[in-house]
């Protein structure tokens, strides 16, 4: 085990668990995990060394997201979306100064990075905008409509995404780095939720000014086909894979202390329990398979791009998506009403409602709609060693 998911273990275990049912019942940041994620510097993981930071892989960062996962889907859902924005900078910053600068500050500073890709007028579809980057003597402004932004109030930062100019189609798009302290946000839509409550997702009309350096130089279009996209599918699939084991996890010891109860009886949920271990067998394999995938093609930015890569990752989030809630709902009935209750140590509910938010973080339906056409431009793969 690395000194990084021990420490992540730790915080899981001792914090992020303990405050998970008051954050959900408050719908409140949690602010303690985050604290505590921060004070062991596990916010600047992937940070190269050259910059100040440990370097850590996308590996660490998927299982950190699966051990966090077990404890406060809110906590993991923040570090999860957190660490797809650094990897999107680390990724994609170049040599301009002023990115290399602010990820030196991330690493030192452990700064916590939100992102408002989704827009009023374009919903889900992150390969749209329509605010657009006004640029006026070497600075730039923009505004923007954004049905949710995941905890906006106490980041640091905001990516976002934005036309690349008022003239510019939809799909034009660039990603800048907004700073918090610059950043007029006006709350229009509160997040009051079935799940991940915690992650205090609110409507904001954000309205912002920085420095043209700010602006990654990099298409959109890039920066999401390459990073933005499949990081997110590795670490939310990582979080939901986290969900699904800690469900079974109470779910085993229900049976088990049924098994006590009536000694000589098989306990009925048994078999469901060994159906359901299955399943999370190929929800993990499937993420593990999507890992090694994503590792051997990030030295490549056209392996990245590849049509059979976007294909692969977005199948994993669908996939891992639906399992998620199938798994806690078999958790469910193998708990019973104990499952069912909401004060008992078997409770599943938390869970459950955690486990819904997958389908529709960035709908489900709108990427089988992208897949239909990837699709068709493949060519047949009958090799299964290639
Ligand atoms: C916990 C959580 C945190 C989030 N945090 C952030 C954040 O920090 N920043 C941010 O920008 N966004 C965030 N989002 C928003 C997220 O990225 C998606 O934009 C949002 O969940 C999509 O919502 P939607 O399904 O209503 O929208 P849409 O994708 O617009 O879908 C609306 C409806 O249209 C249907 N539909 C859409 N496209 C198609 C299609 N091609 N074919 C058929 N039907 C289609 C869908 O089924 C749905 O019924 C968050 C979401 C969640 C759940």
């Amino acid at each position: 085990m690395t000194p990084w998911l021990a420490a992540a273990r730790a915080v899981g275990v001792e914090i992020a668990g303990r405050h998970a049912d008051d954050v959900d019942a408050r719908g409140r940041f949690p602010a303690e995990a985050l604290s505590a994620l921060k004070e062991r510097a596990l916010l600047g993981l992937l940070v190269p060394a050259s910059e100040g930071g440990p370097g850590a892989g996308i590996a660490d960062v998927v299982v950190i997201c699966h051990e966090l996962g077990r404890h406060c889907a809110s906590t993991a859902m923040i570090y999860a979306m957190h660490q797809i924005q650094v990897a999107c900078l680390v990724r994609h910053a170049g040599g301009n100064p002023w990115l290399r600068a602010f990820i030196r500050r991330l690493a030192s500073e452990q700064l916590l990075l939100a992102s408002a890709t989704s827009e009023a007028g374009v919903g889900g579809d992150v390969r749209s905008s329509v605010c657009a980057l006004d640029e006026r003597r070497g600075r730039f402004a923009l505004t923007k409509q954004a049905p949710v932004i995941s905890y906006a109030e106490p980041c640091d930062a905001i990516l976002v995404t934005a036309r690349r100019t008022p003239q510019s189609p939809p799909s034009d798009q660039m990603l800048a780095v907004v700073l918090r302290a610059d950043a007029d946000l006006q709350a229009r839509e509160v997040w009051n939720t079935l799940g991940m409550r915690g992650t205090c997702s609110n409507g904001y009309r954000l309205a912002a000014e920085g420095e043209i350096a700010q602006i990654l130089q990099v298409p959109y279009a890039d920066i999401s086909a390459q990073t933005m996209l499949p990081t997110s599918h590795l670490v939310w699939s990582a979080l939901w894979l986290g969900i699904a084991g800690e469900a079974l996890s109470r779910a085993r010891a229900f049976v088990r202390a049924e098994a006590k109860r009536k000694p000589g009886v098989p306990p009925i949920g048994a078999a469901r329990l060994a159906e359901a271990m299955g399943e999370l067998q190929s929800m993990k394999g499937e993420l593990l398979a999507c890992l090694r995938q994503y590792e051997a093609a990030a030295g490549s930015g056209d392996a990245l791009s590849a049509l059979p890569f976007a294909l692969a990752m977005n199948n994993l989030k669908i996939l891992s998506s639906q399992k998620v809630v199938s798994i806690v709902g078999q958790a469910m009935l193998i708990c019973g009403l104990e499952g069912y209750r909401s004060d008992s140590p078997f409770s599943i509910g938390r869970l459950l409602r955690d486990a819904h938010s997958a389908v529709v973080m960035v709908n489900n339906d709108r990427i089988v709609a992208n897949n239909a056409g990837l699709a068709l431009a493949l060519r047949d793969d009958p090799e299964l060693l290639a």
